[in-house]
């Protein structure tokens, strides 16, 4: 049963507060697809969350299926992270010196993830990224990189060139600031496009010092790779000495302990995390082989560095989390409850014969509203009536149900979801799709 359904929500108070945030945060919020611009609402203020629920500051209750853009995956505030959240306050929450749990962190991350040997914990995906492109570039002495079109790695200058994510659902094309001589360092190339990437390489000989790829699309909407693609790229790298990266923020422990080279066995040469290492708090990550992760300061020229890198508060935050999802069976009921969504999404959208296409891989998933056969990269996916969608996000927030305030995003189902929560929220879609 949906929460809501047939009357309107108020949102008063988020109102309120909207226009006064406005006068002092540009744009009233502090990360762009916050602010609802492209689905034609007005952002809701969140007070509290538990399990599957959030509040807003007017009482309301939505079953939420963003998860804070993915860190979520036990869904919100678990007990087993504010446990040791609390526990860890108590002691201290900077110190800018080594502590115990940074050890236990790394060691956790490079147990999982097959590509891991060493790693370097930092604030955000956005550092993570930064720093990993850095350091391939300092590994193999070029300067040139391969990123796809509509992928999102963070808002470094170099790599908001035709980026995913905030960047195409406002419609930017390419950046003011972001200086021409850095954006011709950066090579674009479409997702799954392997004679692409091949072309690229022939008309950059020895110049190219990285790939950078979501294993995964996840910011132009879910875009799995293409069987072949995540080795063709693997084999692409071996053959020109250039250092494959995994952005795995969205992917790492998401789908499954060892992320998306876990569950497609292509190894990287580098890795990039985020997100749900941090259980809620600001984290990133970026790791991987021995041999170029001792090119870092302070053994190596390559420097990196962060006051709160490794912050004990999010350290313990992340660790609980990382021992919740070792436990039996986590991931086959994440995988268990997406397969469970998704068919009741084919479901609804086949009965109220809406053109649809539906991406899912493990527990994040996208319905692109388009006629086109399927979606496999940007070029597809942009096919999206996003109007279509915006209808859809407003429908869905009037009856209770939190997604992406874009197209372009992945809705995430948590392990805080019960069979009861998807199946209110395939009803409520299905009322949704009829009036659309
Ligand atoms: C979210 C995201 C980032 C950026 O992480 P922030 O913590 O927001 O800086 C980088 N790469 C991918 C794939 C992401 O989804």
């Amino acid at each position: 049963m949906s929460l809501h359904r047939g009357e309107n929500l108020e949102f008063n108070k988020s109102e309120a507060f909207f226009k006064a945030a406005q006068d002092f945060i540009p744009g009233g919020v502090n990360s762009p697809v916050r602010a609802f611009k492209s689905v034609g609402r007005q952002p809701v203020f969140y007070e509290r969350s538990k399990g599957s629920r959030v509040w807003d500051i007017d009482g309301n209750e939505f079953i939420d299926f963003v998860g804070s853009w993915g860190p979520m995956i036990l869904g919100h505030t678990p007990d087993a992270i504010l446990d040791r959240v609390k526990e860890q306050i108590g002691k201290g929450t900077s110190f800018g010196a080594p502590t115990i749990l940074e050890v236990e962190m790394a060691e956790a991350i490079v147990k999982a993830v097959p590509g891991v040997e060493m790693v370097r914990m930092v604030s955000s995906g956005t550092e993570a990224t930064m720093s990993a492109i850095r350091l391939a570039r300092g590994h193999t002495k070029r300067e040139k990189f391969i990123k796809f079109e509509g992928g999102y790695h963070g808002h470094s200058d170099s790599l908001l060139v035709a980026a995913g994510s905030g960047v195409v659902t406002l419609g930017i094309p390419s950046c003011p600031g972001v200086t021409e001589g850095t954006a011709q360092d950066t090579i674009v190339v479409p997702y799954n496009d392997i004679e692409a990437v091949k072309a690229a390489f022939a008309a950059n000989p020895e110049k190219i010092a990285a790939i950078i790829v979501e294993p995964v699309a996840g910011n132009m909407g879910v875009v799995p790779p293409k069987p072949g693609f995540l080795e063709g790229l693997r084999k692409v790298c071996d053959e020109h000495q250039t250092v494959l990266i995994f952005d795995e923020v969205i992917t790492g422990f998401r789908l499954g302990l060892g992320g998306a080279q876990g569950r497609y066995g292509v190894t990287p040469d580098l890795t990039t995390m985020g997100k749900i290492i941090g259980g809620g708090f600001p984290v990133g990550a970026f790791g991987g082989k021995r041999s170029i992760m001792e090119e870092l300061a302070p053994i190596g020229p390559v420097y990196q560095a962060g006051t709160l890198s490794g912050n004990p508060i999010a350290m313990a935050a992340g660790l609980a989390l990382l021992e919740e999802l070792s436990k039996p069976g986590v991931y086959e009921e994440l995988e268990r409850k997406g397969a469970y969504l998704e068919s009741g999404l084919r479901e609804v959208a086949s009965d109220a014969g809406k053109a649809t296409v539906l991406t899912r891989v493990g527990s994040m998933m996208t319905v692109f509203f388009t006629d086109a056969p399927e979606v496999v990269d940007w070029t597809t996916a942009a096919t999206s009536d996003t109007e279509m969608y915006a209808a859809y996000f407003g429908q869905m927030l009037d009856q209770g149900f939190t997604i992406a305030p874009s197209q372009f995003e992945a809705l995430f189902v948590s392990a805080a979801h019960t069979d009861e929560d998807l199946d209110a929220f395939v009803e409520a879609a299905a009322i949704a799709l009829k009036v659309l």
